[in-house]
């Protein structure tokens, strides 16, 4: 008998490359900058098997809980997520989320129809760009540069009549281009969801990671039209599987609710570990310390090692927070096709044509310092070299 047909939306999906390539550079052999993992070796497992004994004293760890998320937990966030943007938010403002992918994923759902045009960042994001198409939008891509977004391309394209539901933005240290987006540029973004009555998506999960000064103010201190999310993955652990999502509480209300059929409420037991480690803000502060100075660290040894090998032959961003850098080779060389090589050499990178969207990304690529220590990146700088070398020759 013939299967049943799948729905229409899978029609026009595929699978991440960068997911794909995870798989491909998983080899002991390879040093991968492939991926955005924090190196395992900060993330505090001492600490977190800790907080797991203390909760699983306590029956309500192994239970169902809410499915707006642990109450504690939402009060820390709250309170955290207060001073960052200037305003008191109280514990029923904030939503916990499977990660801030879910949340992403949940705001697709409550926001947007089928055919709905949403604005992304060229290079965007993957996994948002997964979460658009799913939601069969229609997507707007707008450049990003050193300074995120370019609003006034965005502003010319609303002039044109462009009209999206959903901009979604990476404010800091920018998946995959590191940049920042501008204050000008977070005042401006904020100006235009006003007049034309989009929603932005801010989605933040690297701003706590700063090498020299915290970002400009939240996008979310200066419009009410913006739903902010963020992640403990980045700076506590991805298995905890914790975001959160805050703005608009008819907005939120809805998240809650398209949450309770998605997946019941999240884990109890990982938030509450994550409620712990928060709350101890001593322990906490000193952890962000330290990841804030060793990812400095290991950017600028990366950075400087890939200037002295590629010489004029590319360009490195400055970096200035999270865990990417990005690279732009100044000779005609395709970075898809060097990755092979790369691999053969022993390291690997994500191409730039993975994040594009209307943009020929062919000549760039994402490196990310964050999993190896300082040696070990400049061992990768030294097999990248080599391998752009041998991949031009051929
Ligand atoms: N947003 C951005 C920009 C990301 O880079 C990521 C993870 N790579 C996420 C959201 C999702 O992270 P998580 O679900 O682990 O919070």
């Amino acid at each position: 008998m013939k299967h049943a047909a799948l729905s229409a939306r899978m029609g026009g999906l595929r699978s991440s490359a960068i997911r794909d390539l995870l798989t491909l550079t998983a080899r002991p052999d390879v040093i991968s900058l492939a991926g955005g993992l924090p190196d395992p070796n900060f993330i505090p497992r001492e600490r977190i098997s800790r907080a797991a004994a203390d909760a699983l004293g306590d029956a309500s760890s192994v239970q169902y809980g809410e499915t707006s998320g642990l109450r504690h937990l939402r009060e820390v966030i709250a309170a955290r997520e207060s001073v960052k943007i200037g305003r008191t938010l109280e514990s029923s403002d904030v939503v916990v989320t499977h990660g801030s992918q879910q949340g992403l994923s949940l705001l697709a759902q409550v926001l947007l129809d089928a055919g709905d045009t949403v604005v992304v960042e060229d290079p965007a994001y993957t996994g948002a760009l997964q979460v658009f198409r799913t939601a069969q939008a229609t997507l707007a891509a707008v450049p990003v540069d050193a300074d995120g977004m370019d609003t006034e391309v965005l502003e010319a394209k609303l002039a044109g009549g462009l009209r999206p539901k959903v901009v979604h933005t990476v404010s800091n240290f920018h998946n995959p281009r590191g940049s920042v987006l501008s204050l000008e540029r977070r005042a401006h973004l904020a100006k235009l969801a006003d007049t034309y009555g989009f929603w932005i998506l801010e989605d933040d999960p690297y701003g706590e990671l700063y090498f020299d000064g915290p970002p400009p103010l939240p996008v979310a201190a200066l419009s009410d039209r913006v739903i902010r999310l963020s992640s403990a993955s980045k700076v506590l652990a991805p298995a905890l599987r914790v975001g959160w999502l805050h703005g608009d509480r008819r907005v939120c209300e809805a998240v809650e609710l398209i949450k309770q059929g998605a997946d019941l409420c999240g884990s109890s037991l990982t938030q509450q570990i994550a409620a712990d480690l928060f709350s101890d803000t001593a322990w906490f502060d000193a952890h962000l310390d330290k990841l804030r100075a060793s990812y400095g660290n290991r950017a600028k040894a990366l950075v400087s090692a890939l200037e002295a090998g590629f010489g004029d032959s590319a360009r490195f961003s400055p970096v200035r927070g999270g865990m990417f850098c990005w690279m732009e080779s100044l000779e005609p060389v395709d970075t898809a096709a060097v990755l092979d090589v790369a691999v053969e050499h022993g390291v690997a990178f994500v191409p730039g044509a993975a994040f594009g969207v209307d943009a020929d990304l062919s000549l760039a690529a994402r490196l990310c310092f964050a999993t190896y220590p300082e040696t070990v990146l400049e061992d990768a700088a030294r097999k990248l070299c080599d391998a752009f070398r041998d991949a031009s020759a051929q």
